[in-house]
C-alpha cells in the first residue's frame, strides 16, 4: 500500500514541484484554507505570500476576507496584474487562491492568462533576477475545468477526515460546547460519520449537543437523516434500499446460494475494515453480475445490502449525462463524491453495459469510463460496487478484464433444484406459509425442464396462480398445485419468445464465453 498524504501534504508538494494551477473541488471553504495555510507554512523560511479572489467580492484579504482597498472585481484584469507582477510583493511564493470561480473560468480572457501565468512559471529560471514562484490555487464547489487549461492543471482531493480525526473533532466540539460524548457509542458514531466533510461533522455534533447535552447512539438518526439529504439534494442517486437490520433477504431470493455465500466473507470484511485492513486484508471492491434478463440480479442488490448492513444507492449513468462541457464528467464525480459521503454503502450501478457501452465510442464516455474505472481501483471508502448488466456484448472489455470487480458472477436461468425454491418462494409470499405438504414443488421444476423460465416468469406464474385462487367459482381458495401445472403448460418463456432475435442471440453467446462464476450450484 503507498504512503496515504494528508492534503495538506499532497498540497505543499505540488507546489514544491512548481505545477502552476492546482484544483481543490469541496464546499468547506474555512477547511480549504487551513489546509492551504498548512501547506504554504512549509515555505516561511523563504517567505510566502497567500493573496484570494473571489467570485462575489473580487480581491480580498486572504486572512480577514474584507475587500483589499484597491479592489479588483474582474478576474481577467486580477491575473493580468499577477502576471505583470503588479501583485507579488517581497515575498519569493506567491499564492493565488481563487474562489467559486466556475463561471469566470470558461471566458477565454481568464484561461488565456492562467495559460500565460503557467507558461512563465514553467520557463522560469528559479534564479535570482529570474524568479516566478506563483502558484494558482483554485477552490470551487463545483469541478469544471475547460479543455484549453485541462493540461496545466493538478486536481487535489480533500478526502473526509479518517476516523481518529473525526474522533478528535467529535472530542473539541463537545469541548467548546461544554457537552459529554457517551465514550460506549464512540466507535459507532465515528463509523456512522464516516465519508462526511469536518463541516457536516460540527453541525451534526453541534445539532447533537444543543439537543441534550450529550452526543450518544440516540444521534446516529441525526447522522443518517444528514446523508439521507446529502443524497437527496444531489438529485444524482437515488436512495434505492435501506435494510431493516436483518439478514432477511435470502428468502426473497432463490437460486443464489453461491452468491450469497460469497458475499458472507466479503460482508464479514466489509463490516470490520479497520481490523481486516491490519490483518492485510483488501477492503472488498465490488461485483459484477452479468445474466439473463428477470432472473434476480436487482433482488441480489438488496440482498447484499442486507448482508452488508448498510443502504443501497443507485446510480444511473443516463441520468448523469450534462449538456454542458464537462458536465456529465462533474456529475460522475460528484455522485462518487456522495456515495463516499453515504459510505459505508452499496453503490448500485444497472444496466452497466448501456451506460458504458459508448466508451468505445464517444469522447465523454471514454473520459468517464477511465474515471470511473481509477476510482474502482483506488477508491478507500468503504463502498462495495454492485454493477448489473444483461447484455455485455457492447462492454469494452477493460470492464469485464479480472481485477476490476472482485468477481464477476454470472446469472442463468434457474434450472432443477432452483426453480423448485424460486416457486417455494414466490408460493410461500403470496400464501403466507408454507405449503410444501400440499404442493410439490420438485415435480413442478421438473415440468418446467426445457421451458427456459426466468425467475421473473416463475414470479408472475405464481401471481396468476393467486389470481385464479382467489376468484374460484367457490370462493377464494389457497393456491393448489393443479393452477400451477395448468399454467405452466400454458405459459410461454420470455426468453424463448426472443430466441430468433439477433440482439438476444449475441447476449447468450458472450455470455457463454465469459469467464465467470455462476451464482448458483444449479446453474
Ligand atoms: P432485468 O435485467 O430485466 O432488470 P433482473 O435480473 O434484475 O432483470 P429482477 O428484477 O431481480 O431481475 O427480477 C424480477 C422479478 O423476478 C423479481 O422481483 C422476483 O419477483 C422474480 N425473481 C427473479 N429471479 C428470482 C430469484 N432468483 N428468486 C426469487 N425471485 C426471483
Amino acid at each position: 500500500m503507498g504512503i496515504v498524504r494528508t492534503p495538506d501534504q499532497t498540497l505543499r508538494q505540488y507546489i514544491t514541484a512548481k505545477r502552476p494551477i492546482i484544483y481543490i473541488n469541496h464546499f468547506d471553504f474555512e477547511a480549504v484554507d487551513r489546509i492551504i495555510k498548512n501547506a504554504a507554512g512549509a515555505f516561511a523560511k523563504r517567505g510566502f505570500k497567500i493573496i484570494e479572489f473571489t467570485e462575489s467580492d473580487g480581491w480580498i484579504d486572504f486572512d480577514t476576507k474584507n475587500p483589499k482597498s484597491s479592489s479588483e472585481n474582474d478576474l481577467a484584469n486580477f491575473l493580468q496584474k499577477i502576471n505583470t507582477d503588479q501583485l507579488k510583493g517581497e515575498k519569493k511564493e506567491l499564492i493565488v487562491v481563487l474562489k467559486e470561480v466556475h463561471d469566470s473560468l470558461q471566458d477565454k480572457r481568464v484561461y488565456s492568462a492562467l495559460q500565460a501565468i503557467a507558461r512563465r512559471k514553467g520557463m522560469a529560471k528559479d534564479v535570482p533576477g529570474d524568479y516566478y514562484r506563483v502558484t494558482v490555487i483554485i477552490v470551487d464547489s463545483r469541478l469544471i475545468i475547460p479543455r484549453e487549461i485541462e493540461k496545466l492543471i493538478t486536481i487535489v482531493d480533500v478526502r473526509p477526515p479518517e476516523p481518529d480525526e473525526i474522533e478528535k473533532i467529535l472530542r473539541n466540539v463537545a469541548e467548546a460546547e461544554d457537552g459529554e460524548i457517551d465514550e460506549s457509542s464512540m466507535k459507532e458514531l465515528v463509523m456512522a460519520l464516516n465519508g462526511l466533510s469536518e463541516f457536516e461533522i460540527i453541525q451534526i455534533s453541534r445539532l447533537a449537543l444543543a439537543n441534550d447535552g450529550i452526543i450518544n447512539k440516540d444521534d446516529l438518526d441525526l447522522i443518517f437523516d444528514e446523508k439521507r439529504q446529502a443524497i437527496q439534494k444531489s438529485g444524482l442517486l437515488e436512495l434505492y434500499y435501506v435494510p431493516a437490520g436483518n439478514d432477511d433477504q435470502k428468502k426473497d431470493i432463490g437460486d443464489f446460494d453461491n452468491l450469497l455465500k460469497y458475499l458472507d466473507g466479503k460482508a464479514r470484511i466489509f463490516k470490520n475494515l479497520a481490523d481486516a485492513r491490519e490483518h492485510g486484508v483488501d477492503s472488498p471492491s465490488g461485483i459484477m453480475l452479468v445474466g439473463m434478463p428477470g432472473c434476480g440480479k436487482s433482488l441480489s442488490v438488496k440482498a447484499v445490502a442486507d448482508k452488508f448492513g448498510c443502504p443501497a444507492l443507485k446510480m444511473d449513468i443516463g441520468r448523469l449525462l450534462g449538456k454542458y462541457v464537462g458536465e456529465s464528467e462533474e456529475n460522475l464525480r460528484r455522485s462518487i463524491q456522495v456515495a463516499e459521503a453515504a459510505s459505508p454503502c452499496i453503490l448500485w450501478i444497472d444496466e452497466i453495459e448501456k451506460a458504458f457501452a459508448g466508451a468505445s465510442g464517444g469522447e465523454v464516455m471514454t473520459r468517464m469510463f477511465g474515471y470511473f474505472l481509477t476510482w474502482m481501483q483506488e477508491k478507500k471508502a468503504p463502498v462495495y460496487v454492485l454493477a448489473t448488466a444483461n447484455n455485455i456484448s457492447n462492454l469494452p472489455p477493460e470492464f469485464t478484464r479480472r481485477g476490476r470487480f472482485d468477481e464477476i458472477f454470472k446469472v442463468d436461468l434457474p434450472k432443477g433444484d432452483g426453480i423448485a425454491d424460486i416457486f417455494k418462494i414466490h408460493v410461500t409470499k403470496r400464501s403466507g406459509r408454507d405449503l410444501s405438504d400440499d404442493i410439490d414443488f420438485d415435480y413442478l421444476a421438473r415440468k418446467c425442464n426445457g421451458k427456459l423460465y426466468s425467475g421473473a416468469d416463475i414470479a408472475s406464474m405464481v401471481k396468476s396462480a393467486a389470481e385464479i385462487a382467489y376468484l374460484d367459482s367457490d370462493g377464494p381458495r389457497q393456491i393448489e398445485q393443479e393452477d400451477l401445472e395448468d399454467l405452466i403448460r400454458s405459459t410461454t418463456s420470455s426468453c424463448k419468445a426472443q430466441e430468433n432475435n439477433e440482439s438476444y442471440k449475441r447476449m447468450v453467446d458472450a455470455l457463454e464465453k465469459l469467464d465467470s462464476r455462476p451464482v448458483s450450484k444449479n446453474q
